[in-house]
This record gives structure tokens, C-alpha cells and sequence, in this order.
């Protein structure tokens, strides 16, 4: 135990003793895309349990629009989707990584096919679509913009199903439990009955992104970086924090929240215009609108700048109304509800957080560096997208090592949870007597922080300033013991925040999604390399 509430291994007093108990051999936290692809490939040899912090549909897969990303028409080829993948990392994409997860797509696409996913066909094919970065049309969608929708769907019927595997909703895991050796034996959380232990023989993490850490962001509220808190506290090895990809294209109502208007719209033709009506993009890339998405942020913000607006526009008027209804229905429907007319007016857009690169660090196993524990999805680092993710390939990286995880996790050395001994854990944290707060107005805070000092563009000052203020506000927050979610979201959200703004600062160069304004050139003699973290 340490009474340095910085360095507090949990969250919460444990006295392993006395605390409602479950057991599993499979322990998956998290239920978007990677948890429930996780779920269903570990059940074939063992007993799971999937928890998730809100219901089902709350997940950044279920709010996926434009597609995924695979090799699906004869005119395409693996090795254009890895040169595409490697050109938009920027230099720090694993090779091996892209090569399995290209390779790995055509089938777990076809596989989601069969398990009920309605894709939009072609004909007898799947239907593709261009995004920016891709050289090929290669974006399976399905019900036009509602894929993640789509998928998550049938992942969830597909779990439903399976007698092997339990799914708790409204479970909240607040920490990774670990023994004497620092192997994971299962997490510590809280569901409606109180306090409960769950120990696993391996544990999944699957608890997706971070975008609610900045004040503009398409996230929905699940999305508060919990499991890489979780990580680090446990010890685990967490890389690139300083790459969070920014969307260019959320829409901007004042009041209303940050709904995407998904990519493709600008694959398929809509053209991106500032508030004096300027076609600006093709001064910034000669991609134009299919610039990657990092070039078409900074270009948003900056035409923004130039012309003293608060957002830019997305122009889609040529669109044929019937076809723009049934091709990208949740925009329409959203554009309704705004009464933005998409024959006559523009769509206010404008950049926002959108997809955290960085995250636990994992292998081609998806192991951690932490023994029985595995990551996929968005909480993981797998090196995948390198410095930048390009467009619809999450989606499938999900799938692809959701799949390894839960396989590795099914037929591991100790795939049984009679094959741990679950250790004796008694953890007091001293009380403390400081100031009441609340925390809703430091979560409020520190989310408009991080996007003033750690947002698209950085330097060096407000990087050091935001850690100070942020060291600030953690030592009144992280020396309490909560013990409702909104508490354990506010001391995981200043923990990741603190540690993104220290690994932006510490990555003196520009690459892919990180841009300094201090440094504005790649710099591959110094940097040409991952950033770790590690408690
Ligand atoms: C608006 C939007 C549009 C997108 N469009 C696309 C697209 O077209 N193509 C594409 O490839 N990608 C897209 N993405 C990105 C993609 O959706 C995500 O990267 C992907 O779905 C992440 O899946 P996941 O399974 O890792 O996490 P999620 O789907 O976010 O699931 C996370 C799960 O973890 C649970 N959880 C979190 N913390 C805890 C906790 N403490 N305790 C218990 N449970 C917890 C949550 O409840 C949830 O069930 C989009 C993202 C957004 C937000």
C-alpha cells in the first residue's frame, strides 16, 4: 500500500475476504466489436463472462458509420491494403501487424456475412466504397451508414446464443486484480448488487477509446480510457499516447452533440468549404477532400483560423436527395432533425477526437506484458496504424484480434480458473480529510484543457502547463475513495490525460496524428520509434 495517491495500485479499498465472489475461466471486459469477436472464440473451450460498463448498445462500435476496411473485390489486392496501411502509420507501423490483419479480413468479414450482419451487396458481392488514404474501394458498409450498428448486432446475437458465455451489463471494472507476481487473476468492480470480485484464469480487456477525454469528440460517454488506467496501474507497458486521431468532419451545432458525418460522404463526392464558400482542401493536398484525415483536421482548423469561424462546411447539395437518404440514412435523419435541408444548405462541420491509437501495448498474441492478461480493440496498441489510422481499418482490427485473444485466451497454459489460486487481497487506503469536490466540474475541465493544450496541434508549453494543472487537480482527486463510476472515470481520465500530455511532449517531432507546432518536420534519426509508458 502507498499512501501517495499518484502512485495508488487501486482505486478502491479490497478485502478479497469478505467480498462477493465469481468465477470464470475467461474474463472479457468490455462489449463492443473486439470483447464479443473475444467472447465467442474463447467460449469454444472455456467458460466466459463479458462485462460492460453501460449496456450494450453504449460502444463505440455502435456508433461506427462509414464501414470496414478489407480485400474484398477480385481487382484489389492484399498488398495494396498493406501499402496503404503502412504509407498512412508514417513510418512506425509493424509490418508483421498489417500483414496479419490484411490477410486475416477477407474471411472475418465473410464470416460476419453468415452471422447476420447485412452488408450492402452488389450484386452476389459486398459492396465497397473509397475513403480517404485508400487507393481501391475497399469499405464494406452496412444499412448504408449504420455498419458498427450492423456488426455489433450480430456479434451480440451470436453471444446470446452461446450457452458458455454470461454477459453482465452495468457491471463497472474498476481495477485488474494481480498476485504476488503481478499476473493478472481477474478485476475488482461494481454492478447494481455492490462490490464484486471476478476471478479469471486470463482476462480480455476490450474497453475501447478515449475521445471523452477532449471537450469536441464523436466518442459516446463509455469512452473515458478506463482500461488503459487499469493497465497502468497494474504495471502493464501502455506505447503511443500521443497519437489520438481527430476526425475532421463533426457536426458543429452549438448545443447539440458531436455527431460524425461520416468519411465516406467526402469519398463519395462532398467537398469541404470555409464560411466565405472556398473550396479549400486542394490547397493543402492534392488528395483534396481524400487527404488522410490528420491533413484534413489541421486544414480545418486552419482555414477556421484564416477566416475567423468557428467551424467550415461540408457541401453535398449535387447529391441526388433519394439516393443521399438511402446511402447515409443516420446523416439524413440528422440533418432533418437540424433542419438543414441537404439540397439547399451546408453542414456545419468541424474536427473533433475521434480514435485513440495508442493504448496497452500487445503482441501478435495480444498479450500484454502482464502475464494471463490480453488487450484488442481500441484499448490496445498493436502497432497496426502506426502514427495515424487509416479510414475503416478499426473495425476489422477489432475483429482480427479480438479473435487471437479470445483463441489465446481459451487454450493458454492456465485456460481454467481452477488452474490459478486466487491470492489473498487486502488493500486499506488512508483516509483522507480534503477538500469536498465535485467532479463532474474537473472532468469539464480537464476535458477543455486537453483540447486547448493537447488538442491537434501542440508545443511544448502548453504541453508542460497542462501536466502541471493536471498534477494539480490529481492531487485532489486521487487521494479520495469513490465509489460510484462518475469518481473512478474522473481519476482514470486524469490519469491518461497526464500520461498523453507527458508522451506528446516527450515526441519532439511531427508524425501521422501528432503535430508540433515547435517541430514541425519528421524527425526518423530520433523518433522513428514507439513511445512506452510504464508505471
Ligand atoms: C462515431 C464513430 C464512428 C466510427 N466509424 C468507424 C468506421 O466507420 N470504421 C471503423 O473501422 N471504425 C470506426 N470508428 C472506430 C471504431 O468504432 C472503434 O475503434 C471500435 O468500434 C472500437 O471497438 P472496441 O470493441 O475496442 O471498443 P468499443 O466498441 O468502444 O467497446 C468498449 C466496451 O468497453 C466497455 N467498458 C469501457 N470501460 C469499462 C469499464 N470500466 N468497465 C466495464 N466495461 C467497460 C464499454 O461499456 C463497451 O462495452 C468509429 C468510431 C466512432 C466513435
Amino acid at each position: 500500500m502507498t499512501s501517495n495517491p499518484e502512485f495508488r495500485r487501486y482505486l478502491v479499498n479490497i478485502d478479497s475476504t469478505s467480498t462477493h465472489q465469481l468465477f470464470t475461466d475467461c474474463l472479457v471486459v468490455g462489449a463492443g466489436i473486439a470483447g464479443l469477436r473475444a467472447a465467442i472464440e474463447a467460449a469454444d473451450h472455456s467458460s466466459v463472462i463479458v462485462i460492460c460498463k453501460g449496456t450494450l448498445e453504449n460502444s463505440n462500435t455502435w456508433k461506427a458509420q462509414g464501414g470496414i476496411a478489407s480485400v474484398l473485390d477480385k481487382t484489389d489486392t492484399f498488398e495494396s491494403h498493406i501499402a496503404d496501411t503502412l504509407n498512412t502509420g508514417c513510418g512506425i507501423s509493424d509490418e508483421k501487424v498489417v500483414d496479419l490483419v490484411v490477410r486475416q479480413g477477407p474471411e472475418l468479414v465473410e464470416q460476419m456475412l453468415h452471422w447476420g450482419t447485412e452488408f450492402d451487396m452488389d450484386g452476389k458481392c459486398v459492396a465497397t466504397t473509397l475513403e480517404g488514404g485508400h487507393t481501391h474501394a475497399r469499405v464494406a458498409h452496412a444499412h448504408g451508414d449504420e455498419t458498427g450498428r450492423m456488426i455489433a448486432e450480430a456479434l451480440i446475437k451470436k453471444v446470446r446464443e452461446n450457452p458458455n458465455i454470461k454477459v453482465v451489463e452495468n457491471f463497472y471494472a474498476i481495477d485488474l486484480l494481480t498476485n504476488d507476481d503481478n499476473d493478472c487473476v481477474g478485476v475488482v468492480g461494481r454492478d447494481s448488487h455492490g462490490t464484486q470480485i471476478i476471478w479469471a484464469a486470463n482476462t480480455i480487456l476490450a474497453t475501447g477509446g478515449a475521445g471523452r477525454l477532449y471537450r469536441e469528440t464523436t466518442n459516446p460517454e463509455v469512452a473515458t480510457g478506463d482500461g488503459i488506467a487499469m493497465a497502468y496501474r497494474a504495471g502493464a507497458v501502455l506505447q503511443d499516447l500521443e497519437f489520438m486521431q481527430f476526425h475532421p468532419t463533426t457536426l458543429y451545432i452549438a448545443g447539440a452533440s458531436r455527431a460524425l458525418i461520416t468519411e465516406t460522404l467526402r469519398g463519395e463526392g462532398a467537398v469541404l468549404l470555409d464560411k466565405n464558400g472556398l473550396a479549400f482542401m486542394k490547397d493543402y493536398h492534392e488528395s483534396a477532400e481524400l487527404a488522410p484525415r490528420d491533413i484534413v483536421s489541421r486544414a480545418c482548423l486552419s482555414q477556421m483560423l484564416k477566416t475567423k469561424s468557428t467551424h467550415v462546411y461540408l457541401d453535398v447539395r449535387h447529391f441526388d436527395r433519394e439516393y443521399f437518404a438511402k446511402r447515409f440514412p443516420l446523416i439524413n435523419e440528422l440533418c432533418e432533425s437540424f433542419d438543414i435541408d441537404i439540397s439547399r444548405d451546408l453542414i456545419p462541420v468541424r474536427p473533433s477526437a475521434h480514435y485513440m491509437i495508442g493504448g496497452v501495448k500487445t503482441d501478435t498474441s495480444a498479450k500484454t506484458s502482464i502475464e494471463n492478461l490480453y488487450a484488442c480493440g481500441e484499448v490496445a496498441s498493436t502497432s497496426l496504424h502506426g502514427a495515424n489510422r487509416l479510414g475503416s481499418n478499426s473495425l476489422l482490427e477489432g475483429l482480427v484480434f479480438g479473435k487471437v485473444a479470445g483463441y489465446q485466451a481459451g487454450r493458454g497454459k492456465k485456460a481454467a480458473v481452477t488452474d490459478i489460486k486466487h491470492p489473498l487481497i487486502k488493500y486499506q487506503i488512508p483516509h483522507s480529510d480534503r477538500t469536498r469536490l465535485d467532479t463532474a466540474d474537473v472532468r469539464n475541465s480537464l476535458r477543455a484543457l486537453m483540447w486547448r493544450n493537447v488538442g491537434i496541434t501542440r508545443k511544448t508549453r502548453p504541453l508542460t502547463e497542462a501536466q502541471e494543472i493536471i498534477g494539480f487537480w490529481q492531487r485532489y482527486v486521487m487521494d479520495k475513495v469513490f465509489d460510484r463510476p462518475e469518481g473512478w472515470e474522473c481519476q482514470n481520465m486524469l490519469t491518461v490525460c497526464l500520461l498523453m500530455a507527458r508522451a506528446a511532449e516527450k515526441r519532439r517531432e511531427s508524425r501521422g496524428v501528432h503535430f508540433r507546432g515547435d517541430f514541425p518536420n519528421i524527425d526518423d534519426r530520433n523518433f522513428k520509434k514507439h513511445i512506452e509508458i510504464v508505471r
